[in-house]
């Protein structure tokens, strides 16, 4: 057989469509969600060469919609999630043996088919399944699983690339082995680009994956597993089950196989798997990689020089975009008193131009639905505290409405206790606090910010003054891991701006970047000696 060192195309972010009125794409999605939306679908388990019905299902409905059925998925039993392990170990060997590019080109396709074929499929799921509107759905389903894809794929060969030095005589080698094992990638419902990285980026690697999606999620989940087929992922390289998290999990982590965990959701979720893995520590072959990706409470602090009209902006924009369902969303917001009356009324004026929260089928909707009745009721139910607390005020939006879809006003809070209880917990929806600090305490002020969370996600200082955003950046090292300046919080792209957080938002592996994928294989280091010593005595014996 030929070989080469092949060089991989070079990644490139994949350019956003503008979806205007006019445009060939916005046409094609929405007939594509128009026919989504009349037609039902059976999402099975995807577990080996076979696609399982356990008869047991659950409905699928937009949460702009929540009576409107899209279809309905199939939950898995135990021996489902058995099997599922079987295969994926049944698959390991001939997947991890197959040479580095023909995996490459498999994930390489699969971009290609989502920035082609599949890319209305993509989004018109994301539409319904998330309620996104065209263009939260397009830089998350199309544009960033593509760059995740991609970019992987380069960060892949570079790794292998990554070789020792060899002194005279001998030759060192590095193989980066795939984990011994099983890769378990649970993902969550807010980003369709995240559930279909977790596996791929670990399949990417040489490994085998049980992959279990939100059950809101499913919907668009199974366009991806349609991509990866049709890209030509060989069967039982990813294995997907869906139900009852608990039973799936405790029946993953129990496998002595169990190599790794890829997580993406809330932080008490990670930390009982973590304190599960520890339990079962005795039962596994190899320590587990545990990589996980957590809440947030993100922050955006304006200093007395920033110009009011950004600061509304990257508040409008940093919170409620997707509803502020991204782990990234601007959730507490600090204003200083000089300048704090102007901001305010250029948000109110932002929020009162948004149209009531609708369908993402109406591209005129900003704000569409939370996703689903237990998001919809907690939010509902501090937004009612916050009306009755003497300490809050709701200065924007606070109106909810689920008889239709699950639909939650932007809402903006202002208090006056910088440690209000929406300044502290995520609460992961459209409702934004804010905290007017005296000018002068701009720097207690960081202090505060540092201290209030237990989180650290993402956060924005805003100012014109540079000596401010130096010590803003020093002061909030550890309270964001991604940290922007005169920016929103939000829109990380992959290959620019590496994500992830530390503290309680997660072990900060960055996705979409080398040292992600450095977490899915084990280096072997090979040395090969040419003329091997025949005589233990050293030159020094005399
Ligand atoms: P979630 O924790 O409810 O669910 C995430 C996944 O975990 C789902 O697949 C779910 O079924 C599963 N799960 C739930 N309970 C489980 C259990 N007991 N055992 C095992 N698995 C379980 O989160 P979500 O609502 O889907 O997503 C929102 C959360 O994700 C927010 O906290 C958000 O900040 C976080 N998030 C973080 C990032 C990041 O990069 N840091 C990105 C996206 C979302």
């Amino acid at each position: 057989m030929g070989k080469g060192f092949f060089q991989v195309p070079t990644a490139i972010n994949e350019p956003v469509k503008s979806y205007a009125p006019g445009s060939p794409e916005r046409e094609e999605v929405l007939k594509q969600y128009k026919a989504f939306y009349n037609s039902t679908i059976d999402v099975p388990l995807y577990i080996g060469s076979e696609e399982i019905r356990t008869g047991n299902t659950k409905p699928m409905s937009p949460p702009h919609e929540h009576q409107h059925v899209l279809g309905h998925y199939h939950l898995a039993e135990k021996s489902h999630v058995e099997k599922a392990i079987a295969n994926g170990l049944e698959a390991r060997e001939k997947w991890a043996n197959l040479t580095w590019e023909q995996r490459a080109a498999i994930f390489l396709k699969a971009a290609e088919l989502i920035a082609g074929p599949y890319r209305a499929k993509m989004n018109a799921a994301t539409m319904l399944a998330q309620s996104k509107n065209i263009y939260q759905a397009e830089i998350d389903a199309a544009c960033e699983i593509i760059d995740f894809l991609r970019f992987n794929v380069e960060y892949m060969s570079q790794i292998y690339g990554e070789q020792p030095e060899s002194a005279e005589g001998i030759w060192n080698r590095v193989e980066y082995r795939p984990l011994e094992g099983f890769v378990y990638a649970i993902t969550p419902f807010n980003f369709t680009a995240i559930a279909g990285n977790l596996p791929a980026s670990a399949a990417m690697m040489g490994n085998v994956v049980i992959w279990k999606p939100s059950d809101s999620q499913v919907y668009s989940a199974k366009v991806i597993v349609d991509v990866f087929k049709e890209a030509g992922l060989p069967d039982g390289v990813i294995n997907v089950v869906y139900g009852d998290p608990v039973m799936i999990s405790d029946t993953v982590l129990a496998s002595p196989d169990f190599s790794g965990i890829h997580f993406t959701g809330s932080t008490h979720v990670f930390k009982a798997l973590w304190k599960q893995i520890g339990n079962n520590i005795d039962k596994y072959k190899t320590y587990p990689r545990i990589v996980g990706e957590t809440g947030g409470k993100d922050f955006i602090i304006a200093h007395p020089t920033a110009k009011p009209q950004q600061v509304a902006t990257a508040i409008t924009r940093g919170a409620f975009e997707f509803q502020g369902q991204k782990c990234s969303a601007a959730s507490r917001v600090y204003l200083p008193k000089s300048t704090a009356d102007e901001i305010l009324e250029l948000v109110k004026a932002d929020v009162a131009s948004f149209k009531k929260p609708g369908s993402p089928e109406d591209m005129s909707n900003f704000i569409t639905a939370v996703i689903h009745e237990g998001a919809f009721d907690k939010l509902a139910s501090y937004i009612e505290q916050a009306k009755a607390d003497k300490d809050a005020e709701i200065i924007a939006g606070g109106g909810y409405d689920k008889s239709v879809g699950y639909f939650i006003e932007p809402t903006v809070i202002l208090t006056s206790n910088p440690k209000y209880d929406t300044m502290c917990t995520e609460l992961f929806g459209p409702v934004v606090t804010i905290y007017i600090y005296e000018d002068a305490d701009w720097s207690e002020t960081l202090k505060l910010v540092d201290s209030t969370s237990e989180y650290g996600l993402t956060g924005a200082v805003l100012s014109a003054d540079r000596y401010a955003i130096d010590e803003a950046t020093k002061a909030l090292q550890n309270c964001a891991g991604n940290f922007y300046i005169n920016d929103k919080p939000t829109g990380a792209v992959v290959g620019q701006q590496p994500f992830g957080g530390a503290r309680a938002s997660g072990t900060n592996d960055k996705a979409g970047s080398m040292q992600n994928l450095l977490r899915w294989v084990s280096p072997r280091l090979i040395k090969e000696t040419f003329v091997t010593p025949e005589d233990y005595r050293y030159p020094f014996l005399g």
